[in-house]
């Protein structure tokens, strides 16, 4: 059984200061939560900060990206061995607001996938289609096109401990969320593929997340479907009493 992993996405919100009040609260309330990885992701200002207030807690910290590149000139960008010293133990990779307002294609989350698992960093690959792909019934092309190119050059060993998120940018914050019908049929052709190229250990091993609009009263029947293993959660993961709702609504037991 995979071990449902629930990530709290910041996106550009909280100082330093509201990311260690929220982590400390957080520490204390999911303190025996034993059944759920729980992971947030500050924004890089952050990240060192929330580390050492979350040091021997039960949840991990994620960058919300990387550069490809170990060190080098490229003004305001962060490495993943950068990240990886700082205390964080995930990336997200490829997140759609990356793609659509920053340009990001394949071929870069491709190179930061493989910059982040060599600093031992566990990406957190995302992958969806626009509300235009879905309606020409292209989902599950862009989802093969995002994981073939997005996953290139990437080994069976390496794959078993990737995270990927189906998140369809129709639902990103927008308070649409796919149904749970839709998500299991997304996540079991992500995990198909991960199979047929990487095999059937890595893909049984692989976490495939759902994100878009995740809350508290809609967590509980996305994480009954059996290809759904946990959530990365964006607005709803700002305030603490949410955050641990959706939590605690992912537990096996409350399942
Ligand atoms: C996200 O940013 O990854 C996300 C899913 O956002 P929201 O939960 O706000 O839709």
């Amino acid at each position: 059984m995979r071990v449902p992993f629930i990530a709290g996405n910041w996106k550009m919100h909280k100082t330093v200061h509201e990311a260690v009040v929220f982590a400390k609260e957080l520490r204390g309330i999911v303190k025996d939560v034993t059944d759920v990885e729980i992971v947030v992701a500050p924004p890089f200002t952050a990240v060192h900060a929330v580390v050492e207030a979350l040091r021997a807690a039960n949840v991990a910290v994620a960058a919300q990206d990387l550069h490809w590149a170990r060190e080098g000139a490229f003004t305001g960008e962060v490495s993943a061995e950068m990240i990886r010293e700082a205390g964080a133990e995930y990336a997200i990779v490829g997140h759609s607001e990356r793609r659509h307002l920053f340009g990001e294609t394949d071929a870069i989350v491709a190179r930061k996938v493989l910059a982040a698992v060599g600093a031992g960093l566990a990406p957190i690959v995302c992958v969806g289609e626009s509300l235009e792909e879905r309606e020409r019934n292209e989902t599950l092309a862009v989802l093969d096109r995002q994981l073939k190119e997005g996953l290139d050059g990437l080994a069976a060993e390496q794959a078993a401990g990737l995270v990927v998120a189906y998140e369809p940018v129709w639902a990103i914050g927008t308070g649409r969320t796919a149904s749970a019908v839709q998500a299991e049929a997304a996540h079991l052709h992500i995990r198909q593929r991960l199979r047929q190229w990487f095999g059937a250990e890595a893909a049984d091993h692989c976490r495939v997340i759902y994100g878009g609009s995740v809350k508290p009263d809609n967590i509980a029947e996305l994480v009954r479907e059996p290809d759904v293993d946990g959530a990365l959660v964006g607005g709803a993961s700002l305030e603490v009493r949410s955050f641990v709702e959706i939590v605690t609504g992912s537990r096996p037991a409350a399942v």
